[in-house]
C-alpha cells in the first residue's frame, strides 16, 4: 500500500478500470470444514468466553483473543522467508493458510488466476477465504494481505533496495490476527456470518501507478459474485493491513471515512470501550492506496482500512529489510484482535 497524496490521485483510485484479462477465475476448492468441538461451538460458558452485565441492561460476550497465538501464526509465516509471489515461501504460505482455514471454518472458497504487473510480470494470484455461517445475511467480511513487497526500495541503505521485504507487520500480521479469530471462532461459533479473504499481490506495486496495488483484491471484486453468488452481499467489511508493530497508531483513514463512516465509528468506539483507545486515535490519518479502496470502488461493499499511520507517514519498517518479527509486540496484535471479538460477538 502507499500514501494516496493528492486529490487527483484520490479521484483516480476512485475510478479504478476493469481489466478483461482478469476474468479467468476457478473455484479450485470448496471444503468442508471440521467443527472440532461441537461442545463447545454451542456455549458461551467455556473456559473462554464470558457474558457480563452492562449496566443491566445489555449482555457483552467476551471471547478472549489469544495475543500468543496470533504471534505463533505471524511467525509461522516470517519463517517461510518473505513471501513475494512465484517463489517457494508464497507456495507455502498458500499452503498454510489454506489448512489453518479449513481446519477452524465451514467452507473454504479459493480463486486463482493469473494478474499482469506494472512491470510487465504475470503472476498467478491466489485469492484464499474461510467462511463462517455461509448461510448467514448479516455478514462481515475481514480481510488481509498476505504477500510481501518483493523490494525493499525505501530502506535506507541502497544496498538493500533490492531485497524482499520480510513483511512481519506488512502484512504478516493481519493474516495473523485474522487466523486468530478464525481459531477462537471455531470454538465460539458468532450468531452472524464472517468471510476471512486472505489476498495476494497487493504489493507489487508502482508508487506512481494507483492501479497497480491490490491485484489479488482487484480480482476478487470482479468475479466475487460469481465464486459466492449473486446475493453476495456482506453488510461491510474490514481491512487489517500493518497491525502488529510495537507502538502502533491506528487513525481514522480517508478512503474508510469517505466510503463508511459509520463503520468506522464502530469499530473506534468499540476499541475504545474495549480499552484500547490509546490505539485507536481519533486525529485523522492520512489516505491510503491499498484493498479496501477495490473493495468499495469495484466490489461496492462498504469497507474500511485499519492501517497503522504516524504522523504522514506509516511505521519506521515499512517497505524496509526492518519490517522483520523484531518490530512486533504482541500488545498490538492484541489490540486489533481483542476490539474485532469484541465486534463480531456483539454486532
Ligand atoms: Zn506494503
Amino acid at each position: 500500500m502507499q500514501f494516496a497524496r493528492t486529490p487527483a490521485a484520490r479521484a483516480r483510485v476512485r475510478a479504478i478500470s476493469v481489466s478483461p484479462h482478469m476474468n479467468k477465475m476457478t473455484i479450485t476448492s470448496i471444503a468442508l470444514a471440521t467443527v472440532l468441538t461441537l461442545a463447545a461451538c454451542n456455549s458461551q460458558h467455556s473456559s473462554t468466553t464470558s457474558q457480563t452485565q452492562d449496566s443491566g441492561q445489555t449482555a457483552s460476550r467476551h471471547v478472549e483473543f489469544v495475543a500468543d497465538s496470533a504471534f505463533a501464526f505471524l511467525k509461522a509465516q516470517c519463517d517461510m522467508g518473505p513471501r513475494v509471489p512465484g517463489t517457494a515461501a508464497h507456495s507455502a504460505c498458500v499452503a498454510y493458510i489454506t489448512d489453518k482455514l479449513t481446519q477452524w471454518t465451514d467452507t473454504v472458497v479459493t480463486q486463482s488466476a493469473p494478474v499482469t504487473t506494472f512491470d510487465g510480470q504475470t503472476l498467478t494470484a491466489h485469492n484464499i477465504m474461510g467462511r463462517i455461517n455461509p448461510q448467514a445475511t448479516t455478514r462481515i467480511l475481514l480481510l488481509a494481505h498476505y504477500d510481501c513487497r518483493p523490494w525493499a526500495d525505501k530502506d535506507e541503505d541502497p544496498a538493500k533496495q533490492r531485497q524482499p521485504v520480510m513483511g512481519a507487520n506488512d502484512a504478516a500480521s493481519g493474516v495473523a490476527v485474522i487466523l486468530e479469530l478464525a481459531r477462537i471462532m471455531s470454538n465460539n461459533k458468532p450468531d452472524i456470518g464472517i468471510d476471512m479473504l486472505m489476498v495476494d499481490a497487493e504489493d507489487w506495486g508502482d508508487y506512481d501507478n494507483e492501479d497497480s496495488w491490490a491485484l489479488g483484491t482487484q480480482l476478487w471484486a470482479r468475479n466475487h459474485k460469481q465464486l459466492l453468488g449473486q446475493d453476495y452481499a456482506p453488510t461491510f467489511g474490514i481491512l487489517l493491513d500493518m497491525v502488529g508493530a510495537r507502538g502502533a497508531r491506528f487513525a481514522p483513514e480517508y478512503f474508510s471515512t469517505q466510503y463508511a463512516a459509520g463503520i468506522v465509528q464502530l469499530v473506534w468506539d468499540t476499541a475504545h470501550e474495549a480499552g484500547y483507545g490509546a490505539f485507536f486515535t481519533q486525529d485523522g490519518g492520512g489516505a491510503v492506496t491499498d484493498d479496501h479502496v477495490v473493495i468499495n470502488t469495484i466490489a461496492a461493499v462498504p469497507c474500511i482500512d485499519i492501517i497503522d499511520m504516524r504522523g504522514d507517514g506509516f511505521f519506521d519498517g515499512w517497505h524496509t529489510t526492518h519490517d522483520t518479527i523484531d518490530a512486533i509486540d504482541p500488545a498490538t496484535l492484541k489490540a486489533v484482535g481483542q476490539t474485532l471479538s469484541q465486534l463480531i460477538y456483539n454486532y
